[in-house]
């Protein structure tokens, strides 16, 4: 399918996928995952055994008899805006289409709000060719998107991200899960999407505070693998704060693409390629769990948490200190805190044992991913508890 605008492609062999990025197209979403739907459903010989495998001809005869079935997993701040748009058009289009419209926020990452939505599924009769459009934040990708991965042993599954940080991070690479009561994204699976529709326009109803809290996500690739798109970033800070659509269409893309390459390489999280897109993470959730969920926001926690990576890797003598200043200023100049507020205080004991108890740490030994120069990260699984200590005490 030929989108006007910029188009990223996940290279995953059978479960390859398109990332269309527009802008104000999404009322004219429903012929791209209609051929999404179909390409998918072709491929596969598990509806119909003998069909032709791939066959353009058989999908073109199908598709004048067979509109494909859905279900849209929206959350309450989009269900009448962006999800409402989708809906629309892919009934407009043919498609017999339902929505279940979960609380907006982190609490429907759960096991309870799943068993509503299979009920759903199943009242709606549901097979393995029904669709499940995921229209809002990284927590409807996350939790529809197990949804879609579990329900009859997976069904397909479109991701419309509509937060910044959806759209750089959570709907690409097929991350999917809900959160356990003692542990934040503990249930899950590696599940891909068959599409990921990402219209910047979307982004422009996001409150201020979830738009910046998606930012800290942008610059994390630019450390981490990206030298001069941190330069970029650094050059474009008042476009993007304004969310200037050109400017904002090129940090998707360029993060998008970064991410892709990632998961390209180390779908699975075996060779510790992927792991490297958690710099600032194993500080962050910390933060994030301890000073509650809610008082500080991914993004934000993630912030804080790469200046104290980077002041750890300055400690093992890894950077010098102007790359920690560099990242300081910028996560600044884009209203990011670099620092826990005084409103939250955190003893280091209790950062630490949260550290330990981090899925990515093995065995409760502390792995730090650490820059080693602007735009390369390393993995270190031998940092001293005392070295932590310091950053945590003397900044
Ligand atoms: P979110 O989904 O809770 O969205 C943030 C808020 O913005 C919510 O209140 C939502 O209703 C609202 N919202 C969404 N789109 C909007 C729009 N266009 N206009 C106005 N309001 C809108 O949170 P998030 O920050 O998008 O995602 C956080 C979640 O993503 C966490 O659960 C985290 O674990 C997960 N995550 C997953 C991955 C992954 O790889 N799967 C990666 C990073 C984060």
């Amino acid at each position: 399918m030929l989108h006007d605008d910029d188009s990223l492609f996940v290279d995953l062999g059978p479960r390859s996928y398109e990332i269309p990025i527009v802008s104000h197209q999404l009322a004219g979403c429903a012929k791209t995952f209609e051929h999404w739907w179909y390409i998918r459903d072709g491929m596969s010989s598990q509806f119909c055994p003998d069909r032709p495998p791939q066959g353009s001809v058989w999908a073109a005869e199908r598709r004048q008899v067979d509109k494909p079935y859905g279900l849209i997993v929206t959350d309450s701040h989009v269900a009448l805006s962006h999800a409402g748009t989708v809906r629309d058009a892919l009934l407009a289009d043919g498609w017999r289409i339902e929505t279940i419209t979960l609380p907006a926020g982190e609490s429907s990452k759960s096991i309870d709000l799943v068993e509503q939505v299979y009920d759903k599924l199943i009242q709606m009769n549901a097979d393995r060719r029904t669709v499940v459009v995921a229209v809002g934040g990284g927590v409807i990708g996350d939790v529809a998107g197990f949804i879609a991965a579990s329900y009859m042993r997976g069904i397909p599954f479109i991701q419309v991200p509509t937060t910044l940080l959806a759209a750089v991070d959570s709907s690409v690479g097929g991350k999917t899960g809900v959160n356990h009561s003692k542990a934040k994204n503990m249930i899950g699976a590696f599940y891909q999407p068959i599409g990921v529709f990402i219209d910047t326009a979307t982004i422009d109803t996001l409150p201020d505070r979830e738009y910046r809290a998606g930012l800290a996500e942008v610059v994390k690739y630019g450390v981490i693998l990206d030298a001069d798109f941190f330069a970029y970033l650094e050059h474009h800070v008042d476009a993007i704060i304004a969310r200037q659509p050109d400017v904002l269409r090129k940090i998707i893309t360029q993060s998008c693409r970064l991410k892709a390459e990632v998961v390209e390489q180390d779908e699975f999280e075996k060779t510790g390629l992927r792991a490297s897109l958690n710099y600032g993470h194993t500080f962050g959730h910390a933060f994030e769990a301890l000073a509650g969920y809610g008082q500080l926001l991914h993004g934000e926690a993630v912030a804080i948490g790469m200046v104290h990576a980077s002041r750890l890797a300055e400690r093992r003598g890894l950077i010098d200190s102007s790359i920690t200043t560099r990242q300081i200023e910028l996560l600044k100049a884009l209203h990011l805190p670099t620092e826990l507020p005084p409103t939250i205080s955190l003893t280091t004991d209790d950062v630490i044992a949260r550290m330990r108890l981090d899925k990515k740490s093995v065995s409760g030994s502390l792995r730090f991913i650490l820059p080693t120069k602007l735009g390369t990260v390393k993995t270190f699984a031998d940092v001293l508890e005392s070295d932590v200590r310091q950053v945590l005490e003397h900044h």
